[in-house]
């Protein structure tokens, strides 16, 4: 194949381009090892480079995609299946939205046994980036006996993966949403408890009644800081997202009142031993039943309209993309 199909981002003067091309294989970046990419799935980041809303790209042209899952083509090891989650693909390397990637072997990680490369895409870079949160929450102590958990950004990809898995270890989890008609999907994914997003959106005070012992927040700004003065005495949050904000408008209360700890979360550049004890743990510790049942699939050619719709908050769950 010495061309294949590709989401493509390029610069304009206009501003920037993106469309479905056919991508020259001799045009793909060093890499040792090539792979035929079966599915990928659509980010949060994913929109903002596809719409051009953040200097998510890098490079250009950029292959768009942060995810790819598939079969190594040539390599030393042909054959392994694969997942590969960011490390810069589709910000400064090209990506997933392509029938092939060239990456680096120190990329990837092995797709687990009982997991096919839809599934691995179903769950993606916001479920694995849901599992590190839940690890790092884990070595801070939280365990369901300590009290509730809150996930903000609910009914988003982060969120549902988040609720799925924490509800499966046997925490009684409180969903946080801007759609309380999303109420019954987020209970169905195991929720006990779902608050309306307005409650923490307001000014938030440096301490307030205690109401949680663990958070994974997706949303950030003063979402993240109402969260903080919130959790109970020796809680711990841990920071994914900026779905509503960069900014953090809080003070050192939670922490030197409270002896609240705020953990970074941080998926791109994570190291390979925790990538793989995270996807060892998806493997085990997520109902995939649950997260079949959010997930919607769509091709290629669906790709540009989706990544508009993610960032407009109107995507529930998560999308694969059917690539071949
Ligand atoms: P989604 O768009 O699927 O979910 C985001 C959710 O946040 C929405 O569904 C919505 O939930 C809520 N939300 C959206 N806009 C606002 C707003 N203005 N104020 C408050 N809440 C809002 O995205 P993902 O789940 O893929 O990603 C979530 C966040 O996590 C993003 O900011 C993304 O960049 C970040 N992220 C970070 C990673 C890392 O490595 N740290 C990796 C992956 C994602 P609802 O409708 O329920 O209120």
């Amino acid at each position: 194949m010495a061309t294949f199909k590709a989401i493509v981002i390029d610069k304009a003067e206009a501003g920037q381009t993106v469309r479905l091309a056919d991508f020259d294989e001799k045009d793909l970046m060093d890499g040792d090892v090539t792979v035929a990419v079966e599915y990928s799935t659509l980010n949060y980041k994913d929109g903002l480079a596809l719409t051009g809303k953040s200097p998510v790209v890098r490079r250009f042209p950029m292959i768009a995609g942060i995810d790819l899952a598939g079969t190594v083509e040539s390599s030393t090891h042909p054959g392994w299946r694969v997942i590969l989650n960011g490390w810069g693909l589709g910000e400064t390397h090209l990506g997933a939205f392509a029938e092939k990637a060239r990456v680096k072997g120190d990329w990837l990680v092995r797709l687990p046994a009982s997991m096919s490369a839809r599934d691995a895409m179903a769950i993606g870079t916001a479920g694995y980036t849901a599992m590190l949160a839940v690890m790092a929450l884990e070595r801070a102590g939280i365990a369901p006996a300590r009290g509730s958990v809150i996930v903000t950004g609910a009914a988003g990809g982060v969120g549902s993966v988040a609720i799925a898995l924490l509800a499966k270890l046997g925490y009684a989890v409180i969903a946080s949403t801007g759609r309380p008609a999303e109420a019954a999907y987020l209970k169905g994914l195991g929720a006990a408890e779902v608050i309306e997003r307005k409650e923490l959106t307001g000014p938030p005070r440096a301490l307030a009644k205690e109401r949680w012992t663990g958070a994974i927040d997706s949303v950030g700004s003063a979402t993240l800081a109402n969260v903080l003065s919130m959790t109970r005495y020796g809680g711990a949050v841990a920071a994914c997202g900026l779905a509503g904000g960069m900014d953090l408008p809080t003070s050192v209360a939670p922490f030197i009142l409270r002896g609240v700890s705020l953990i970074g979360i941080d998926s791109v550049m994570c190291p390979p031993a925790l990538r793989q004890e995270a996807w060892r743990r998806l493997e085990t510790d997520l109902d995939r039943g649950k997260i079949a049942a959010m997930t919607s699939e769509i091709g290629l050619a669906d790709v540009i309209a989706a990544g508009a719709r993610i960032i407009a908050g109107e995507v529930r769950g998560r999308i694969v993309v059917k690539i071949r």
